[in-house]
């Protein structure tokens, strides 16, 4: 189904994917590389794929859905090897369909290439000219078109993924953490500012799995040995990792959202565990917000540590307010319109007994289109709160992302044209506060380590497209 038809109410803002790899030397890795796409589904609803390779054969399953709905246990049987790669989707170039699904692949003479991709290239329109291409419909898929031939041109040499790869990475230019395996290797690959997250692990049974997160390594029996640096490429076969450097040396630049919403609170990025940055998100927006109140309520799960932190050391009283309903992802029936009016509470609903009387600080991550917490506030208020003190745990989100989040349109973002008097008085709250910029950055604990910024301070690392329709290349 294509991603306009699907339930505003339960389709908000996206971000793209998530990707796994693993080279084992005991054992077949289809059921390791499935358990560790369950740590990524949060990175990733739409669809699910898995490629696994015998030495000889690269075999493919991939489908709409869960990862839990595209695989059983024939599917995984099928799949032999011991090596692969896994993927779990949200779109942010091109519909949601089954040719759309990663992992993408390719066949080059006797060479097998699959491909997995996390994140958005912004100069896709150049790549399908460049390659003369009409058919791909997403940017991923160019990716392997442009591997593929790049394969093909260095066959004669043994070393033919690797020398493919530093040729054709360079003519690639956005965001993209990438998982590539042919026959005997697996290969991981930031683009140079690294702006989605790629990690490394080695398998306590013997082997190494690289992943999106490092909760993905803690399920699947890994041990974090590091990051995959911005720019590097890790190429692994029995004989361990090696690294490769395809880029010129750019500043880094992770995505400064995969610590406000994205990742796992159990991952870890640059060395900072994650829950532990948005409870001191928390904290600091108590000191730049304060607020007179009896209750402070996090929208769950997102808000959770934050409103933790906020609660800690305001010395407001910390209650559960809103419950959420852990089964509704993304969901491809849409709702009548019934539901639709109620759509909000598929996913949360208040518990009024905590809320009735009270002057709330309700806490979240962010705010984004602003429709979500509109419904909340009013929902709130009508579960009997006398006051809702809205506080969000990052700075406005006004400028669209095109390295990886499905906010390329920036007439959808509440905060694009809007101040946040303008902004609260449109969501109904009593009062609104956002964490600042530096704020947010302090509660990192590594501020310095280099962050992308570009949705709150419009300073974009690299040049930005011209086309923004996430459909673009379809339509072409
Ligand atoms: P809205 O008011 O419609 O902007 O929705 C705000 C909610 O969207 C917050 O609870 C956020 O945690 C959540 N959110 C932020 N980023 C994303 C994203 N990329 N995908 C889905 N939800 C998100």
């Amino acid at each position: 189904m294509p991603e306009e038809a699907s339930s505003p109410e339960l389709s908000g803002p996206r971000e793209a994917c998530g990707v796994i790899a693993a080279y084992s030397t005991t054992e077949r890795v289809s059921h390791l590389l499935y358990f560790g796409l369950f740590a990524l589904q949060h990175r990733g609803q739409e669809s699910a794929g898995i490629a696994t390779s015998n030495g000889e054969t690269v075999t493919v399953f991939k489908d709409l859905g869960l990862v839990a709905q595209v695989f059983d246990e024939p599917a995984l049987a099928g799949l032999d090897g011991h090596l692969g790669i896994g993927h779990t989707r949200y779109s942010t170039t091109g519909s949601t369909n089954w040719e759309n699904a990663q992992p993408a692949h390719r066949q080059i003479g006797n060479t097998s290439v699959a491909l997995g991709h996390n994140g958005n290239l912004t100069n896709t329109h150049k790549l399908a000219l460049d390659l003369g291409v009409s058919d791909a419909t997403t940017d991923s898929d160019l990716m392997a078109e442009g591997l593929a031939r790049a394969i093909d041109d260095n066959r004669s040499d043994g070393r033919g993924l690797e020398l493919a790869l530093m040729e054709i990475a360079p003519t690639w230019e956005g965001a993209f953490s990438l998982v590539i395996m042919d026959q005997g290797r697996i290969v991981g690959l930031r683009d140079p500012h690294g702006f989605r997250p790629l990690c490394l692990g080695s398998l306590k049974s013997g082997g190494w799995v690289l992943a999106s997160e490092t909760a993905a390594l803690d399920l699947v029996g890994a041990d974090f040995v590091r990051e995959v640096a911005a720019g590097e490429m890790v190429v692994i076969d029995a004989s361990g990792p090696k690294s490769y450097y395809p880029f010129q040396a750019q500043d880094p630049g992770l995505c400064l959202f995969e610590f406000v919403y994205f990742a796992r609170p159990d991952s870890q990025m640059y060395g900072r565990s994650i829950h532990g940055a948005r409870g001191e998100m928390g904290r600091i927006l108590s000191e730049q917000h304060p607020a007179d109140a009896d209750i402070v309520v996090p929208v769950p799960e997102s808000g959770i540590p934050a409103a933790q932190g906020f609660a800690a050391a305001s010395g407001i009283p910390y209650s559960d307010g809103l419950v959420k309903n852990r089964y509704v992802g993304r969901t491809f029936i849409e709702p009548s319109q019934m539901l639709r009016d109620h759509g909000i509470r598929l996913k949360l609903n208040p518990i009024p007994e905590n809320l009735d009387g009270q002057r709330v600080v309700l806490v979240d991550d962010s705010i984004v289109r602003g429709s979500t917490t509109r419904k909340l506030v009013n929902m709130v208020r009508e579960a009997g709160a006398t006051e809702v003190h809205l506080r969000v745990s990052s700075p406005p989100y006004r400028w669209p992302c095109f390295y990886g989040m499905d906010t390329a349109d920036r007439s959808t973002l509440i905060a694009a044209d809007k101040s946040v008097e303008e902004i609260r008085e449109h969501l109904g709250a009593d009062s609104l506060g956002y964490l600042s910029i530096d704020g947010l950055l302090d509660a990192t604990g590594v501020a310095d380590a280099g962050f992308c910024t570009a949705c709150l301070s419009g300073d974009y690392p690299t040049s930005v497209p011209e086309n923004t329709d996430k459909f673009h290349l379809e339509r072409s």
